[in-house]
């Protein structure tokens, strides 16, 4: 763990001018506890393993001291006016698993860098769209790259991208990446790369396989784990519910709260569908956001959710990594994720950069035990609750209803009277964000 002094503002960080105006710009009034205690050992050339997740301001992390290393290059090396990064020799590459992340990284960066005055040419590339088009957006030469693994080794293949020059290679979401099988791509990618670098791993758990990864990768790093309280301002509740009875409780906390968005999350391609269709049937309109849905659609869906004018987005887990949704309120979980570390991808989508946000997980009788190996693996503990009028049949003997702080009385179901003073107060909690 580091024991570096931790910096209160920006300017500590010993940030050029140009960037300081950006941020200040973007209302970033003081460091996120991943930026206070990262920057300065990014800046003094440290590797760095971060156990951070998207949310935690963890691009800006690695962006601000990249962007600020590139451009006092190019003031000293060259004239001001002259190209970028030579023929097709990267300086930074930011290897990331998803292209909506690549796109989401390479736009952030470019916001950080316009005061910069087109000093550093930042490109994303990633699969699933021509890589024609990416190819001409690299000619002239490109400082910062980022790239899904895949499509960055055709574009060497094609020599359009030199990795023996890089300085910094950044690996974001390294545990997605894994996860998703891009071990073969990497292992092939480290190859290219020059031994000496400096490398910024992000990870938001470190499963085996992210482990043996920093061991081979990593040269004495520098270790910043994230305490939990740095991430607390997301709340999570679980409601217990019948089966049949989840789409209407869903519908129910939808209209009941009004949130500005709301970002749902099940498990199969097909149940977006259906869920969309049962929402309908109640008034509701939601968009659907899976991996079937063409590149074009995914990035017009996105968009509209980003803009607000989609409010209820059905999503698989394809949407849980790396989607930076300015301030949505509220993550529901209507079907569970299977795995541990999915449940807090999932919920990372809100509360992010000191938001108040709101994760729900509707669990019926089959989920019971689930969700407790879930809490078990992410070391929480979530008071199970109930939404009047919706109250789960039975609790088994593995769940912790309320004793300390009573919820809806459980006896009597089907839908009565929708208010209480316990609704209220729920209601009143619900709407915090
Ligand atoms: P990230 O974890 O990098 O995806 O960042 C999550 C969100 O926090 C993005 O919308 C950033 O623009 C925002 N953000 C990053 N750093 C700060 C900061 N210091 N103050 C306010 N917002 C920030």
């Amino acid at each position: 763990m580091t024991t570096a002094t931790t910096p209160t503002n920006f300017t500590e960080l010993g940030l050029i001018q140009p960037l300081l105006a950006r941020l200040t710009e973007l209302q970033y009034q003081t460091p996120t506890p991943i930026q206070a205690q990262a920057i300065p050992s990014v800046f003094a050339g440290r590797d760095l393993i971060a156990g951070a997740n998207t949310g935690s301001g963890k691009t800006a992390t690695f962006a601000l001291p990249i962007l600020q290393h590139i451009f006092e290059q190019q003031q000293s090396n060259k004239p001001s006016n002259s190209k970028h990064s030579n023929g097709n020799y990267v300086t930074g590459l930011i290897l990331v698993p998803t292209r909506e992340l690549a796109k989401q990284v390479a736009d952030s960066i470019k916001s950080y860098a316009v005061h910069l005055n087109g000093a550093v040419k930042t490109v994303a590339v990633f699969g699933g769209v021509s890589a024609n088009t990416q190819m001409l957006a690299l000619r002239g030469g490109t400082d910062i790259l980022v790239a899904t693994p895949g499509r960055l080794l055709d574009l060497i293949s094609s020599n359009a991208i030199k990795l023996s020059r890089v300085q910094t290679l950044v690996l974001d979401e390294a545990d997605r990446m894994l996860s998703l099988g891009f071990t073969d791509e990497l292992s092939e990618l480290l190859a290219l790369l020059p031994n000496k670098k400096q490398t910024l791993l992000f990870s938001a758990t470190f499963p085996e396989q992210v482990q043996a990864l920093t061991t081979k990768l990593l040269n004495n790093p520098v270790e910043i784990q994230l305490q939990s309280s740095d991430a607390s301002t997301l709340v999570q509740r679980v409601f217990t519910v019948n089966k049949g009875e989840k789409t209407a409780l869903l519908a129910y906390l939808i209209t009941q709260h009004q949130w500005r968005q709301a970002l749902i999350f099940v498990n199969a391609k097909n149940s977006c569908r259906h869920l969309a269709e049962k929402l309908a049937k109640r008034g509701i309109t939601a968009e659907v956001f899976h991996g079937d849905k063409g590149q074009g659609a995914r990035s017009r869906v996105l968009e509209e959710f980003k803009t607000g004018k989609i409010e209820v987005l059905i999503a698989t887990d394809i949407a849980a990594r790396g989607l930076d949704i300015d301030k949505l309120p509220v993550v529901i979980n209507f079907d569970l994720p299977r795995s541990p570390s999915d449940y807090m991808h999932r919920i990372g989508r809100s509360g992010r950069a000191g938001e108040v946000g709101l994760a729900i997980s509707l669990i019926d009788h089959e989920d019971y035990h689930h969700f407790s190996v879930i809490e078990k693996k992410n070391k929480i503990r979530l008071e199970r609750e109930q939404v009047e009028g919706f109250e789960a049949d039975d609790i088994s003997s593995d769940s912790i209803l309320a004793t300390e702080k009573p919820m809806a009385k459980p006896e009597g179901s089907g839908k009565k009277k929708r208010k209480n003073k316990e609704q209220v107060n729920a209601d009143i909690w619900l709407n915090r964000s």
